[in-house]
């Protein structure tokens, strides 16, 4: 198994986004307030390379999102910025590996925000896998009023339902295996979204959590910091938690879409807690 960093351009938020201030409203209302944005930070997909074929996981931006500026959506409009050039995009950096579109045999969607679900233009013929409940919370114009970008999904896109089943995996209530072998597992981690996902690769001794946004870097998720944007906190913290005993329990590689270092500990196979 070999599981790939793909940079596909940058990010800026507002702190409060990555760190969340407060409870409840409050908290969400103060990403709005807050004058101080993060420093450019990467938006990672991810290729795992395994026993049955090249899964991609998360689709990055697409450079449409340079047009967010424009958005009648307040979050869209004040609170994100990207940066990205066309050539930036996942389907030209995969093709750049080697990798054809024909070649990846299944698309994993960690959930929808616009950073993740960006790159889905480049994957019209392969079997794309969502959470049934972050589809119905992304979709229509109930899901433009949440901030998702259902107008930009290509008018082929109808994923596959990706049910997670009553299978306890480490300390995670559910999860489906993804491959024959069982060494790609999906596993529910709610908070960012309700129905958010993060992906398990498991190479021999070593698993790579690609986490998604459960949280936006290593130092959030050891601290059980949680973000700005999740709506439950109890749920929210019980994820952190869960994955926090996941790296505890087995060497793990902990990779969040966001974090600046996740390459660099992809590269080395630094595992969780080791830089602290
Ligand atoms: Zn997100």
């Amino acid at each position: 198994m070999k599981v790939h960093a793909i940079q596909t351009g940058f990010v800026r938020i507002k702190t409060a986004q990555v760190e969340g201030r407060g409870h409840g409203l409050s908290r969400r209302i103060a990403i709005f307030t807050d004058s101080n944005w993060t420093d450019w930070l990467p938006t990672y997909a991810w290729v795992i390379d395994c026993s049955d074929g090249i899964f991609v996981v998360d689709t990055g931006q697409g450079a449409h999102l340079l047009e967010s500026g424009k958005s009648l959506h307040p979050y869209v409009r004040w609170e994100v910025a990207f940066r990205i050039e066309p050539e930036q995009e996942v389907g030209p950096q995969l093709r750049a590996l080697g990798v054809g579109p024909r070649d990846v045999k299944r698309v994993i969607l960690t959930h929808l925000h616009m950073d993740h679900d960006g790159g889905l233009a480049h994957f019209p013929d392969t079997e794309i896998l969502v959470a049934p409940g972050e589809l119905e919370i992304a979709r229509g114009l109930a899901g433009r009023m949440r901030g998702y970008l259902p107008h930009r999904w290509p008018a082929w896109f109808d994923p596959v339902p990706l049910h997670l089943e009553a299978e306890q995996f480490g300390p995670f209530a559910q999860s489906r295996r993804l491959t024959a072998a069982g060494d790609v597992v999906a596993v529910a981690t709610p908070g960012h979204t309700a129905h958010h996902i993060s992906i398990v690769a498991q190479d021999g001794d070593t698993a790579y959590f690609l986490a998604g946004d459960t949280s936006y870097d290593e130092r959030l998720m050891l601290a059980g910091k949680l973000d700005g944007v999740s709506a439950d906190e109890q749920v929210c913290t019980a994820t952190l938690d869960a994955i926090r005993r996941f790296t505890q329990s087995r060497p793990t590689v902990y990779l969040p879409t966001h974090d600046p270092q996740a390459a660099e500990r992809l590269a080395k196979r630094q595992l969780a807690g080791a830089a602290s």
